[in-house]
């Protein structure tokens, strides 16, 4: 039996939350939760698989096929929103099959996504995957959920009251499909600002771009590239220490691949007088903390 959209049902638990005294200088920040929406969807990953799975069940698949590694928010959010859909699920899994999978895999697994290991040469080319393990039921969904219908679903982000009173959105960006939508969903005079996690991700704005229709494109965005910390994932004891103090003052708690570097960078611009006194941040929360399971249990209070 398929399903309706029964996710939507979670969409109320999303709340703006302000961050009031956030710092000296007088700029109001507030932050999207996202991460409240669900404890295994949470955050931006559902939206950005949304109108996949409306796709998927319009064409008559029965399965989502995807790609992503062992703490990959994707892969789990994917799992589950795909059950809730009523589809079966493969993940392609970059590395080798280990004895001892990730939390983040064994969850997925228990939602009933069947895994496919491959090996890190072979998860370069996607393209391949697919021709080599396409059936008729399937549909494919790019690593991250990256595409135009990503996008789409990612705008639906700021489907809330009061949007405009913002004068800088800010999220962090992987793929950039996240915010890529929140572009599509700006309002005039507001600035969407995307903090790249990877190192050198020197192709971000291109993709992103590509995702963004010619009005989109003439709209106000920009990048920052200077807070990924050494690389995608990488964790430094100065961004563990951030997290801890974060989440001591505020008890809101972020992960180390994306909001962390998020949250220090909005911290760090505003100690820099990036923003002028006037300017009211929405920092999007966009939830996911698998990739803490990587590290040892107890790192954080949270
Ligand atoms: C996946 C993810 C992102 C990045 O989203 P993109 O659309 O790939 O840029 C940001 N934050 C969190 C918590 C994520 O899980």
């Amino acid at each position: 039996m398929l399903k309706k959209d029964s996710m939507k049902e979670y969409l109320p638990n999303c709340r703006i939350q302000e961050l009031a005294n956030f710092s000296k200088s007088g700029v109001h920040v507030d932050m999207l939760r996202l991460d409240l929406l669900h404890p295994v969807v949470s955050g931006n990953k559902w939206f950005k698989l949304r109108y996949y799975l409306e796709e998927a069940r319009a064409t008559g698949k029965t399965r989502i096929a995807t790609f992503g590694g062992a703490y990959s928010n994707h892969i789990v959010a994917a799992a589950f929103a795909a059950k809730e859909a009523g589809l079966h699920s493969t993940g392609y899994i970059r590395g080798d099959q280990t004895t001892n999978p990730s939390p983040t895999l064994l969850q997925a697994m228990e939602l009933g996504m069947k895994m496919a290991f491959v090996t890190r040469e072979a998860y370069q080319d996607k393209e391949k995957i697919i021709e080599t393990s396409h059936s008729p039921e399937t549909y494919w969904i790019q690593e991250g959920g990256y595409g135009e219908t990503g996008a789409k679903g990612a705008a639906t982000i700021l489907d809330i009251p009061n949007i405009d009173a913002y004068t800088h959105i800010l999220c962090a960006t992987g793929t950039g499909t996240m915010m890529a939508g929140l572009v599509k969903a700006a309002k005039a005079g507001q600035e969407i600002i995307g903090v790249s996690v990877l190192k050198n991700h020197l192709s971000l704005e291109t993709e992103v771009r590509a995702l963004l229709n010619v009005a989109e494109n003439e709209k106000t965005f920009s990048f920052i590239h200077g807070y990924h910390f050494g690389g995608y994932a990488k964790h430094p004891q100065t961004l563990i220490g951030f997290m801890q103090a974060f989440w001591e003052r505020w008890q809101i708690p972020t992960d180390i691949v994306y909001t962390s570097k998020l949250v220090f960078a909005v911290t760090d611009l505003i100690q820099k007088n990036h923003f002028s006194p006037e300017s009211r941040l929405l920092i999007i929360h966009s939830g996911g903390l698998q990739g803490n399971r990587s590290l040892p249990p107890n790192t954080f209070a949270f």
